[in-house]
């Protein structure tokens, strides 16, 4: 049998990648002050903390209501684009998840593509905009190209994990269409966008997750 997380491991997943989100503070925060207004670090880890201090409530909740529960919580607690963009995500994939108990190979695949394909809607973004969507759209992608070609669920995780660094490490060179980046004279060229270094974090926890917590065979 494959890989199912179950509401209440998702709900300690989120606490891991909110654990990694607090410890990167100064790191995200420099970042954003280079190419943004500087909040995205606080915002972000607020709307985390908020999760984590609500973790009882979610654990004892469904998969469906519980990512609802997640992206409204997020929408109040983030403010900002990243609150409204990871809100449109999550209940996106609440929507979309409404038939599911666990996120298992499918429906984790299922999960990503919604929440990309949300906050590209939502945001009025595409890939290579220097945004959080690139780390994302690199992770669904690869994991897609993985799962097509008949990987195992070990290799497909760790695809996932590496194309989100990819989608991270080449927004370096891209220039920002989209949001406060694109106001500067040169587009935050030489820099990472810092919604996509916090989007690539998630990530990676999500695959370190499953990789050492619930990948057992393989
Ligand atoms: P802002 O300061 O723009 O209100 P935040 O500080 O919450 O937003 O988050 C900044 C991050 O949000 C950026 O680094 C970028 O990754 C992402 N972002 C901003 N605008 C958009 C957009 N329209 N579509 C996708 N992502 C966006
Ligand atoms: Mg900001």
């Amino acid at each position: 049998m494959g890989f199912q997380i179950t509401p209440a491991e998702y709900v300690d997943y989120l606490i891991l990648a909110g654990e990694e989100i607090e410890k990167n503070g100064e790191y995200v925060t420099a970042l954003d002050a280079k190419t943004g207004d500087g909040d995205h670090w606080v915002n972000l880890n607020s709307g985390f903390q908020k999760l984590i201090a609500m973790q009882k409530e979610l654990k004892e909740m469904k998969l469906a209501p519980m990512l609802k529960k997640i992206g409204m919580t997020l929408m109040s607690a983030i403010g900002g684009s990243s609150g409204v963009l990871y809100g449109s995500g999550y209940l996106a994939a609440s929507k979309a998840l409404k038939e599911a108990e666990v996120l298992d190979i499918d429906t984790l695949y299922t999960f990503l593509q919604t929440e990309l394909t949300a906050m590209m809607e939502r945001g009025k973004a595409e890939p290579g905009w220097k945004t959080m969507i690139d780390s994302l759209y690199e992770a669904a992608k690869a994991y897609r190209a993985a799962k097509e070609t008949g990987q195992g669920e070990r290799q497909i995780i760790e695809a996932m994990k590496r194309g989100a660094e990819e989608g991270r490490d080449h927004t370096r060179e891209m220039e920002a269409v989209k949001g406060r980046a694109s106001y500067q004279a040169n587009k935050g060229v030489g820099e990472l966008d810092p919604g996509a270094v916090t989007m690539c974090m998630q990530l990676e926890c999500l695959g370190d997750f499953i990789l050492n917590h619930i990948l057992f065979e393989d």
